[in-house]
């Protein structure tokens, strides 16, 4: 089966391509010639990585998957969510929404937050959404030098690292994406079993 992943993060590509069998072959946007910028103006995750899948699928009419990711705070109502890419501003860097988040929790004694991701399939003109979720807190402070994002100031429940500090492949075993991920390959494997 061709699936097609709305991305051109082609780390990304490699991640979903690793976890599937040779059963499935994964292309990015640059296999289909999609170069654009496509939209992300819903208010939600879920109404983002639907959009991004159905973009897509218009164009090609390839079964197709989008993803979105927001952090979550609690004390801050849920900000920075669906805004989390850019937090400080159109083309402000990670460290720079990073500023902006610590600046927001100053003197802020409730840290909880989560990532959640969001992934929408479109599979034979069906649509479909997985939910990928890890608790964890915000710390005061940056720490760890790895990973991307908000990772340096946030560590998972039941962890003593930062997302930044813990080796990429255990975060690939705990993290958000890894299970929203984990939720459509069981998905894609019920359909191959039952073809
Ligand atoms: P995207 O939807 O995967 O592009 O993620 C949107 C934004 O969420 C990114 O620009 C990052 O700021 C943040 N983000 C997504 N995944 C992670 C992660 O694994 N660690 C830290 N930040 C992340």
């Amino acid at each position: 089966m061709e699936l097609l992943f709305a991305t051109n993060n082609k780390h990304k590509i490699r991640e979903i391509s690793d976890l599937l069998d040779e059963d499935f072959r994964i292309m990015g946007l640059s296999d289909v010639n999609i170069t654009e910028d496509i939209p992300e103006e819903e208010d939600t995750l879920a109404g983002n990585a639907l959009s991004k899948a159905r973009y897509v699928y218009e164009r090609t009419g390839m079964n197709v998957f989008a993803d979105d990711t927001g952090l979550e705070v609690d004390a801050l109502g849920g900000e920075p969510g669906v805004f989390s890419a850019r937090y400080a501003g159109e083309g402000k860097s990670f460290d720079d929404n990073i500023d902006k988040l610590l600046l927001r929790m100053e003197g802020v004694t409730d840290r909880r937050a989560r990532f959640r991701t969001v992934i929408a399939l479109i599979l034979d003109n069906r649509e479909h959404l997985f939910e990928g979720t890890v608790e964890g807190e915000i710390l005061s402070e940056r720490r760890g030098t790895g990973g991307f994002g908000y990772d340096p100031v946030f560590r998972a429940e039941g962890y003593e690292l930062t997302f930044a500090e813990i080796p990429l492949s255990e975060k690939n075993t705990v993290s958000h994406r890894a299970r929203a991920m984990r939720k459509l390959l069981e998905f894609l494997a019920s359909v191959k079993e039952r073809q």
